[in-house]
């Protein structure tokens, strides 16, 4: 018998989460983001149950370039550009959209092979500080490229630092507004947090992420609040399950100590299936249909969980780690991150299964 873990990635959910977008931003033509493999959901499949969508965002070529061999006639746009000059070639070979984001990849531009032709998504610098060409480079980059040999159609590009906490996104649309006016261009900013909160800024296409993925962008609203389904649930079983006495401990570092007899079960799942290291003991996890918590350390292929209050389980018994009945959500806040880094952790050794 295989090791009894599992990811089902349920394709009815993300179509589900895409109609979520459409209600929320029912103008605007969508960019499905599914950079790092979807997170975590595969990108093929991904984009396969987003047909719908007007277009993919991501930034790995090679991804982008198996959409096109797939037949995927949509946008397919590379959120960071070209790396080296060579992926220009590659994306002009498959009609890929590119994002600008540097003096360094409009020189790029320039020396792109004659004939090539770009969808370019110019990125500004709106005061996230990441990528972005500054606000004071804006009209001249713009003189560049109106009427680049090597352009095609342009459109701006801006991302959100603040979309999911209280500083929201006036301070940077003001910046934008005061650009993009009588450009004319078309604009393409708001993730998953905008796109949820703020209508102002959906603009002409929006780039959901997260909310595709059934998770909220929001540490202080569940997903479930926002109409979103859960994608992907993680799933393993009890492999043993074992008596404490009082004094026990679990695990590495035996970090917990049993203060009366207890009944714990060992859990198929580890850091090396995706599961983060850092859950603390106090982890939700669902045992049985029961919801309970971890105990002591997470291991590289194993986890504890606390069966006291669930004398039926045994070994065999199924448990979620997180997605239906368990939001990942909550999960990655009790272990200090974001879902975003669960799903995106997701280990190639753990089988999937497309429902
Ligand atoms: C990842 C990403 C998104 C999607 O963000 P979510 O918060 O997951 O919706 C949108 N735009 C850019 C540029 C990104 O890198």
């Amino acid at each position: 018998m295989p090791r009894p873990i599992n990811a089902t990635i349920s394709l009815d959910a993300l179509r589900h989460n895409l109609s979520v977008v459409r209600r929320h931003a029912p103008r605007a033509s969508v960019f499905a983001v599914i950079k790092a493999n979807a997170y975590g959901h595969g990108a093929m499949r991904a984009a396969h149950a987003l047909v719908s969508a007007e277009g993919y965002a991501l930034l790995e070529l090679d991804a982008a370039v198996r959409l096109r061999e797939a037949g995927y006639r949509q946008r397919i746009a590379l959120l960071e550009g070209a790396f080296e000059p060579r992926d220009l070639v590659v994306a002009a070979e498959h009609g890929l959209a590119i994002a600008i984001h540097s003096q360094e990849q409009i020189r790029m531009l320039d020396s792109a092979p004659s004939g090539a032709r770009f969808d370019v998504l110019l990125k500004i610098n709106t005061g996230m500080n990441r990528l972005g060409i500054m606000p004071a480079e804006f009209g001249s980059v713009l003189g560049r490229l109106h009427g680049h040999p090597r352009v095609a159609q342009l459109t701006l590009m801006a991302h959100f630092a603040t979309a999911d906490d209280a500083h929201g996104v006036a301070w940077q649309m003001e910046c934008l507004e005061r650009l993009a006016a009588g450009s004319g261009l078309q604009r393409c900013l708001a993730n998953s947090a905008a796109i949820l909160r703020y209508p102002e800024a959906h603009a002409d296409w929006v780039r959901p992420g997260v909310m595709l993925y059934g998770c909220s962008p929001f540490a202080d609203v569940p997903a479930e609040t926002l109409g979103l389904e859960p994608v992907m649930t993680l799933a393993s079983e009890l492999i043993t399950v074992r008596e404490l006495r009082p004094g026990d401990r679990i695990g590495y570092g035996g970090t917990f100590e049993a203060t009366r007899p207890m009944r714990i079960g060992v859990v198929a799942c580890g850091y090396a299936d995706g599961y983060p290291r850092h859950a603390p003991t106090g982890t939700p996890i669902v045992v049985g249909g029961c919801r309970t918590r971890t105990l002591g350390r997470v291991s590289m292929d194993m986890l504890c969980a606390d069966l006291s209050e669930i004398p039926a389980a045994q070994v065999g018994t199924p448990v979620t780690l997180w997605g239906q009945g368990l939001s990942a959500d909550e999960v990655a806040a009790a272990a200090g991150t974001v879902s975003y880094e669960l799903l995106c952790a997701l280990a190639p050794r753990v089988p999937v299964i497309e429902v």
